[in-house]
């Protein structure tokens, strides 16, 4: 729960993570290529009358190394996906693929299903492609090369080589465009992340604005209300910002809220918290999982932290520095309170704070009245 609210990496840290895929990926392929050189070469020096006894070896022993590898490779690039079927699923494909398909080829080049079901992988082969974003469907290429060294070896007849050659440029062609296609979504996936997010986001601030903070809060609710984990909500609002427009210009004042919102940000870093400009200086966050007297305690720390920051504000004003009133409603989530009552809870409380002098954080905890029958309201 603690991550709900937490950031995406960078467009920076995915491009740097994507050209270590494709630095991983070449040395997959180029160990697929040796592989099959040996394999070959394997295969040659057997070319005797016990030939095709011994061609299952050769061919299980490269479906094997080159499962064991591919798994491994893989399995090492994605380690943090959690598709463990679908590597399995890819273990147990070409080690079929590699060694008892091959061997089928082969021995019984005359039978059809042998031909078919070789067709059939090497386009299954493909359409790795699309659930691995590349990297596997690369291999379906290096197997190209099998038929054309086996033809140079003379171990296979032309029309075999032919045959294998176009079930693997079909392969690779459905690869590709599978690719293609896969990168056409990734994109358009991307933009539209890119989209959100901005639509999401206080351009002055850079904090979320309403909308991000609603389809935020929206999303993790109905998990909060499920585990009945503490929710609480801060209404934090600049005191006598017009006094600081008025004195320092407009352009000061954006500054000026740019300098709180960091100091919010900056103070609730390391909580489960998701802070948000809802008004023009007012800004609103939004926790979870912290009982009552954490959340009072941290709406103190930015109340101290703003004054500390001793911006100097308009001479009319009542302080010397810029300052914050704050309202925080806290409550245990359930089926009985929403989002929009603890909110208005917690504008009632901000209005306690400025009528009892601003500077100051006003509490309201549901919990405490309706167990206690008290009210806790300090300063
Ligand atoms: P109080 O202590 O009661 O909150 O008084 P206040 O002056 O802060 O509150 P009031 O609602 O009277 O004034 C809010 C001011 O905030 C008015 C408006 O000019 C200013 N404001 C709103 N949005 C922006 C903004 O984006 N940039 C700047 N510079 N000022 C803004
Ligand atoms: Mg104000
Ligand atoms: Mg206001």
């Amino acid at each position: 729960m603690g991550q709900v609210f937490s950031k995406q990496g960078t467009d920076r840290q995915k491009c740097t993570l994507e050209r270590k895929n494709v630095q991983r990926v070449f040395f997959v392929t180029l160990f697929m290529a040796v592989l099959s050189f040996l394999c070959v070469v394997l295969l040659r020096k057997k070319e005797t009358a016990a030939f095709s006894d011994k061609l299952w070896v050769a061919c299980v022993f490269y479906g094997i190394v080159s499962a064991a590898f591919s798994c491994f490779a893989f399995h090492f690039l994605r380690r943090k996906s959690k598709k463990s079927e679908l590597w399995l699923f890819q273990m147990i494909y070409l080690i079929a693929n590699t060694s008892f398909l091959t061997y089928l080829s082969f021995s019984f080049w005359e039978c059809t299903g042998s031909f078919v079901v070789y067709g059939f992988c090497v386009l299954m082969n493909s359409c790795g492609l699309l659930y691995n974003k590349g990297e596997y469907g690369l291999c379906v290429g290096i197997e190209f090369l099998m038929p054309v060294v086996l033809f140079l070896e003379k171990v296979l007849l032309p029309q075999q080589v032919f045959f294998m050659g176009a079930v693997h440029l079909l392969g690779a062609f459905v690869a590709f465009e599978l690719y293609r296609g896969h990168k056409l979504a990734e994109e358009y996936r991307r933009k539209y992340v890119q989209e959100v997010k901005t639509a999401e986001m206080d351009p002055l601030t850079k904090v979320n604005n309403r909308r991000g903070m609603m389809r935020r809060v929206v999303s993790v609710w109905p998990a909060l209300e499920h585990a009945r984990r503490p929710v609480a909500v801060m209404v934090i609002d600049i005191d006598h910002f017009k006094k600081y427009n008025d004195r320092f210009g407009h352009p000061g004042g954006d500054a000026c809220l740019c300098r709180v919102a960091e100091t919010v940000r900056n103070t609730v870093k390391g909580f489960p918290a998701l802070v948000s400009r809802i008004g023009g200086e007012e800004f609103l966050v939004f926790l979870h999982g912290m009982e009552g007297e954490t959340v009072y305690e941290l709406a103190e720390q930015i109340r101290t932290n703003v004054e500390k920051m001793g911006m100097p504000h308009a001479e009319e004003a009542k302080y010397r520095y810029v300052t914050v009133s704050i309202g925080v409603a806290t409550d245990r989530c359930s089926s009985e309170i929403s989002f929009g009552g603890l909110y208005r809870r917690a504008d009632k409380e901000l209005y306690r704070a400025k009528n009892s002098g601003r500077n100051r954080v006003s509490y309201h905890s549901a919990e405490f009245l309706t167990r206690m029958e008290r009210k806790v309201n300090i300063r």
